[in-house]
């Protein structure tokens, strides 16, 4: 039976701001009256500006965004809806001298608490004094949970390229190849292909190698007969992949094919039961408890998934411990592994949508064991 906890949060009555920009909005609960946003994908939600150093500051009356002069026409071209500033030092600490200079109405103000050093943190502190603050920390990536047609466009691009990588990888000789060699491969057949920079760094562990969750790849050379854990993902618009497969250089023995078989069946029964209203943590539970009663339990030992949007990894989490449920419109990964010290691991993973009758796999390669030349 599927517990369906309630969505009232998802409801929470929200005040559109004045200005326009993406449909993001202050909730009415909230416990600040101004926003200061520094995390970059946040503010790449926010504005659509693709540099790297930026500040958002939302009042009760006007939306700005400050950069500084090397951004001055990206900026120009990118940002719409916001009152653009460029600013002689850092982008912050022009925004806090705007705000003292136009003496601008900001009442307890809202940072990212999670996402500024401590050294910005003082100079708010500083250049503020006298200000009240509220640490406002996740309250954008929250809005980014759902995630609206466009992104979805961006998102399904994104898992086509992963696809069409694992495509090439099929028909490519990796014996007698390095892991390195291989990564380079799939990242420049994801790069053709349209993706942006990588969203991370691409994994290739073999042989003994697979059983490191987060392998990233060596200058080892991949022999026959060993499992190869490979993850990847492109970009689309910023917009993040994330898919793992795992492969076989030729036949296994027992235990290898019986932890891949266990893995496989998990993901199987992750996947049929993901849906909206569903907690994160139960979808966790029903992975978890098939690779526990096949006695793997001890070897899988990080969460089910996460969510998938401007940053590979984002919220919901999956996991034992998440009080989160799964609303539609989001993108998750459901990834299980098994990791065994000195036999190799196994993480089979996808990229799907959820929705209100279940979930669409965006990354698509077949899951079955793909044996490599
Ligand atoms: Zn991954
Ligand atoms: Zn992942």
């Amino acid at each position: 039976m599927k517990a369906r906890k309630s969505l009232a949060s998802a409801a929470t009555k929200r005040r559109k701001l004045p200005a326009g920009g993406k449909s993001f909005s202050l909730p009415e609960s909230r416990k600040f009256d101004s926003l200061i946003v520094t995390h970059l994908p946040n503010i790449r939600f926010l504005t659509g500006f693709t540099g790297s150093s930026g500040c958002v500051l939302i009042t009760p009356r006007k939306r700005f965004f400050f950069t500084d002069f090397r951004y001055r026409e990206q900026a120009a071209n990118e940002v719409k809806d916001f009152e653009v500033h460029i600013t002689p030092g850092a982008a912050l600490d022009g925004c806090c001298r705007y705000i003292i200079a136009r003496r601008l109405k900001t009442g307890v103000i809202g940072f990212e608490g999670n996402q500024i050093s401590l050294r910005e943190h003082k100079l708010l502190r500083k250049l503020l004094k006298g200000s009240r603050f509220f640490d406002a920390s996740g309250e954008v990536e929250k809005q980014r949970r759902i995630k609206s047609r466009q992104e979805i466009t961006h998102l399904r691009r994104a898992c086509a390229i992963a696809d069409a990588a694992y495509k090439k990888l099929a028909r490519s000789k990796v014996i007698g190849k390095s892991e390195k060699e291989i990564a380079w491969m799939l990242e420049s057949t994801m790069r053709q292909a349209g993706s942006g920079p990588m969203p991370f760094e691409i994994i290739v562990a073999s042989g003994p190698r697979s059983a490191m969750p987060h392998g990233a790849a060596s200058g080892r050379i991949i022999g026959k007969g060993e499992l190869v854990v490979v993850d990847l993902g492109a970009t689309v618009a910023g917009y993040c992949s994330d898919a793992t497969r795992t492969f076989a250089t030729g036949p296994l023995k027992p235990k290898q094919e019986k932890i891949y078989q266990v893995v496989e069946a998990a993901q199987q029964m992750a996947l049929e039961d993901v849906a909206a209203g569903m907690s994160c943590a139960e979808i966790d539970k029903i992975a978890r408890d098939h690779i526990a009663a096949a006695g793997f339990g001890k070897a899988f030992g990080h969460s089910l998934g996460h969510g998938v949007g401007l940053e590979a990894h984002e919220g919901p989490v999956l996991s034992p411990k998440s009080k989160e449920v799964l609303e539609s419109g989001m993108t998750v990964t459901i990834e299980p592994g098994i990791y065994l010290e000195g036999i190799g691991g196994v993480r089979i993973e996808d990229t799907v949508l959820v929705n209100a009758r279940g979930a669409e796999r965006l990354t698509k390669f077949p899951r079955g064991l793909t044996s490599l030349k």
